[in-house]
């Protein structure tokens, strides 16, 4: 087992954590539906990415048509 060679203070300590702290996300606002989404990312409510239709989007998704 490895052993530290020196205590490590606690200011050393939280002096390493000062830049742990999380940042919030940075959300933009959809073109097609006005939704929040992520930045370079496709809308997850639309499916929309730069004022196309990339992704299709369906109401509902029946798990059970594939197992049949
Ligand atoms: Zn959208």
């Amino acid at each position: 087992m490895a052993v530290q060679q020196n205590k490590v203070s606690k200011s050393r300590r939280n002096n390493r954590r000062a830049h742990d702290a999380l940042v919030a996300a940075n959300p933009n606002e959809c073109p097609n539906c006005g939704e929040l989404k992520r930045p370079h990312h496709v809308c997850s409510a639309c499916g929309h990415y730069a004022d196309r239709e990339v992704v299709a989007m369906v109401d509902e998704v029946d798990l059970d048509e594939d197992a049949a």
